[in-house]
């Protein structure tokens, strides 16, 4: 009898099984839409140079010793003023927490075992759908979740009616998690009078904010853009956290450097808290690696390499948006009698194609196109070469 015996094989990750079927298909014009990592107009994956310049200027580096638990603090200095704004009056009193983390999913994780440590009774309220880890996440730290509505399918676009009467059920010291840009997996995001009503609602309520932002700049091109919500909520005058990753904005995937911080109340609060967010890394990971905390920080801190990221985000960012364009455009030259206005209304890597899990299996079977069953198209896997391709099976499955 071994001791593992009873461990069940887990499910399969939907992801990891669409790229399999992927893998496995013979056809030379197959399509992977599923995965979320940006693609160049050729399929292939892209190195920024601003991420080659920072690699050659940081290379050599004598420094190979642990970070502090907190990591690196001209990094994380830097990556609150790109989320907060430079002048943000937090970041200038002083009440800003931050530790750097394993990117967005890392953050995240602080976040919920956070609130499982200090704020034993919020609950954390989710949007409908979400990125399926956030469950798992707040799950694995034991917070009590709540959903709010989010998408309406009938209109492909935000149910703010269902999520402000939702969020109003919220009770004092919740926490909100809300998608600061280009909503995973709906692509649908408020406006901003849509993000004032929000964050007005959340004020009177006493509920708090806290923001993944795993797409700055990737979503519109602009990184002051993409953080307007997080503006409108600051002018407001909440508290709140934040995630940010550098995963899609700068295609650091795999070297896992991210940053989660609070804006408190007190320099003092944020001193405390930031003190037990190390606390919690400690036992975790010790302290988080060095390498993706060297090129940020080269990159943020140099007003020229700064310049030219902002450029490539914008280029990766508008390569998107046109294939979004063009996908319309052939969907509605093919006389398709399906509505399409919200492939080039949703922003980010994802359109939330409105297609039903049948059509998504008859796609991968009559036309060797893959993406998740619940019509999720990643736009990272389209390109000039197969949009009309695309377009088609689009058009043949929904006729
Ligand atoms: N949050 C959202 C909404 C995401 O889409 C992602 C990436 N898929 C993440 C967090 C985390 O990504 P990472 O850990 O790679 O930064």
């Amino acid at each position: 009898q071994s001791l593992f015996n009873d461990v069940p094989v887990a499910a399969k990750d939907p992801i990891l099984g669409i790229t399999e079927a992927f893998l496995a298909d013979q056809n030379p014009e197959k399509m992977n839409l599923g995965v979320g990592a940006y693609r160049d107009d050729d399929c292939k994956p892209v190195v920024l140079n601003v991420v080659r310049e920072a690699e050659s200027r940081v290379a050599g580096s004598n420094f190979m010793e642990y970070l502090p638990m907190g990591g690196m603090k001209a990094f994380t200095d830097l990556s609150v003023q790109l989320a907060f704004g430079e002048d943000a009056k937090p970041i200038q009193e002083g009440r800003v927490a931050a530790v750097q983390s394993l990117s967005g999913t890392g953050s995240c994780r602080l976040m919920a075992d956070f609130m499982h440590r200090f704020l034993p009774e919020s609950r954390i309220w989710i949007p409908k759908p979400t990125w399926a880890n956030h469950h798992n996440i707040w799950r694995d730290a034991q917070v009590q979740q709540e959903q709010y509505r989010y998408y309406k399918a009938e209109t492909r676009g935000l149910d703010q009616e269902g999520l402000l009467e939702d969020l109003s059920k919220g009770k004092a010291g919740d926490v909100v998690l809300l998608h600061a840009c280009a909503h995973n997996p709906t692509g649908v995001d408020p406006t901003p009078e849509q993000w004032k009503e929000i964050s007005k609602l959340m004020k009177d309520k006493q509920l708090f904010p806290f923001f993944d932002m795993a797409y700055q700049g990737f979503a519109s091109g602009d990184c002051t853009r993409d953080a307007q919500a997080i503006r409108v909520f600051l002018e407001d005058g909440h508290l709140m956290g934040c995630s940010q990753s550098y995963a899609k904005n700068m295609g650091l995937y795999g070297q896992r450097i991210g940053c989660f911080s609070i804006i408190a109340e007190t320099p003092e609060e944020a001193k405390a808290v930031e003190s037990q967010m190390k606390n919690i890394a400690r036992p975790m990971y010790s302290n988080p690696p060095l390498h993706g905390a060297l090129l940020v920080k080269e990159i943020l801190g140099n007003s020229d390499l700064k310049e030219q990221w902002y450029e490539e985000v914008k280029g990766m960012a508008e390569r998107i948006i046109s294939m979004r364009t063009l996908l319309r455009q052939n969907l509605e030259d093919l006389n398709s009698t399906m509505p399409w206005n919200h492939v080039t209304e949703q922003i980010g890597m994802f359109c939330f194609s409105g297609i039903s899990p049948e059509q998504v299996d008859s796609l991968a079977k009559d036309h060797s196109i893959y993406m998740t069953r619940n019509g999720r198209i990643s736009m990272a896997g389209v390109t000039s070469k197969n949009v009309s391709r695309l377009a088609e099976a689009l058009h043949k499955v929904t006729s």
